[in-house]
This record gives structure tokens, C-alpha cells and sequence, in this order.
């Protein structure tokens, strides 16, 4: 099965949404430049909550062929929930995508297993492409667990997806020691991760569920790095912070990642 590759840009607590439309029209030049065609590779921006009404006006007044998500969403729908957002809201807001389980919601927010079922489950109901982030930090990488650790988190927070809702799963392989370090997993050690995660949806799953489902690579990617990790059979695009506040180096990355 022929996977369409991702590169989503993670951008993080950066750039408001007055920043947000110079970023995202300057990607669009870049891409432009770069004869990119998003048939071949798929680029979402992941802006901030205060970005996205900017973004969408942006990206429908332009016709820009980019998508967007949310860095995260709320397991609850409405409510009593200060500082919340919800699914609903981001799906009203055209939103392709959110991540789910990054790890810094898991270190700085404390999210857990549970918590992380309950927001999958959330961007499902409203039909948003959750990107769920897994990876080992550093002790468990030098321990040899980064097997381990992963498909646990998977485990924890996949147990209750069922097969029909999994192919509308994209799974980001992020070694926590990679994350904002320039540290990059090597293009061999990212590709067996994908392949790790991938065995273990066929196995969780059935085989063409888990060939139809999109593993990314995240963790200090950058335009002269994608390719070698591209080139993994299990790898189809990365989840890409720091890179992806420089439009030139974004575009660049996006269209070297084409397989
Ligand atoms: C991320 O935030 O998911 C990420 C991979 O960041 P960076 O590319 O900066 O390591």
C-alpha cells in the first residue's frame, strides 16, 4: 500500500497569530519556489490554539494547499473545563489534525495512559486525524527498553481504538532525547522503531490495517536529514519542531522528503 507522506510542523509555543500569517504565506512562496506538489509529500502546520482562526482564513482566502492541526484537545467535549479546548471546536475550525501525547504534555502536564484514550477518543468523535506521540527518553534508549517503553505507550493509549478508527491514526515515533536536542536518531534506528510500531499494529490489529496507517519520525529533523530517514520503508514523513519556524528550511525539508 502506497502511504502519502506527512511532514507536520510542530510549532510549539511560537509565533502569534499576527506572526502565524507571515509564516504561513512565506511557507506558501517557499513551497511555490520548490515546485512543491502535495500530492507527493502532505504539510500541516501545527500552530498554537490562537493561531488557527488566522491560519484557516489564510489558508481558504489563499488557497493554499496546506493543512493544520492543534497541539492538543481536550478529552471532554463542553463544559466546566477552564483553559480546555475542545474537539468540537477545533473540528469547526477546519482542523486536519491534533497531537496527541507529545512529550512535553507527558512530562510538563502529567498526561497519562488514560488521559491519552480519552483525548483519542475525543478526536475521533469530532473527525480529527489524532497524531499520537510515542518514545523512549535517553535512560530507557541506553537501557535498550526503547522497545519496550514505546509499545507500552501504544498499548496504554491505543487499547481501546478500534481497527476502524486506526487507520485514521498517524503515530509519531519521537525519542524524547532527539526533541529540540539537534540529538537525531539514526536513519537505521528510527526505521526499525517504525518497523517495531508497525508489527505491532499488525499483530494488535491485521496486517493492512497497520500497512494503511502513517508512522512518522520526530526528533531534530531537519532539510539535510530527511531524506536518509525517508528512505526507511517504514517511515512516512516527521513531525518537525524547531525546523518548522524557518519557511525556507521548512520548504526545503518538505520537499526533500519526497520518496
Ligand atoms: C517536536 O516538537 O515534536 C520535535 C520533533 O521538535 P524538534 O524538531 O525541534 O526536535
Amino acid at each position: 500500500m502506497s502511504r502519502t507522506p506527512l511532514i507536520a510542523g510542530n510549532w510549539k509555543m511560537n509565533k502569534d497569530h499576527l506572526e502565524a500569517i507571515a509564516l504561513v504565506q512565506k511557507l506558501g512562496w517557499a513551497l511555490a519556489d520548490l515546485k512543491w506538489e502535495p500530492e507527493q509529500v502532505e504539510v500541516a502546520v501545527i500552530p498554537p490554539f490562537t493561531d488557527l482562526r488566522s491560519v484557516q482564513t489564510l489558508v481558504a482566502g489563499d488557497k493554499l494547499q496546506l493543512v493544520y492541526g492543534a497541539q492538543d484537545l481536550s478529552a471532554h467535549d463542553a463544559g466546566a473545563y477552564t483553559g480546555e479546548v475542545s474537539g468540537a471546536f477545533l473540528a469547526r475550525l477546519e482542523c486536519s489534525y491534533v497531537l496527541v501525547g507529545h512529550s512535553e504534555r507527558r512530562e510538563y502536564h502529567g498526561e497519562d495512559d488514560a488521559l491519552l484514550a480519552a483525548k483519542l477518543a475525543a478526536a475521533y468523535r469530532h473527525g480529527l486525524t489524532p497524531v499520537l506521540c510515542v518514545g523512549e527518553a535517553l535512560e530507557a534508549r541506553q537501557a535498550g527498553e526503547h522497545e519496550t517503553v514505546t509499545l507500552a505507550q501504544l498499548e496504554g493509549a491505543m487499547k481501546d481504538v478500534p481497527a476502524a478508527q486506526v487507520a485514521q491514526t498517524v503515530i509519531a515515533y519521537e525519542p524524547v532525547w532527539a526533541i529540540g536536542t539537534g540529538e537525531v536518531a539514526s536513519p537505521e534506528d528510527a526505521g526499525a522503531m517504525a518497523t517495531t510500531i508497525r508489527r505491532w499494529l499488525a499483530g494488535r490489529y491485521d496486517a493492512r490495517t497497520a500497512d494503511a496507517v502513517r508512522v512518522l519520525y520526530g526528533g531534530s529533523v531537519k532539510s539535510g536529514t530527511i531524506a536518509e530517514i525517508m528512505a526507511q520503508a517504514d517511515v512516512d514523513g516527521g513531525l518537525v519542531g524547531g525546523a518548522s519556524l524557518d519557511p525556507q528550511e521548512f520548504a526545503k525539508l518538505v520537499v526533500n522528503a519526497k520518496t
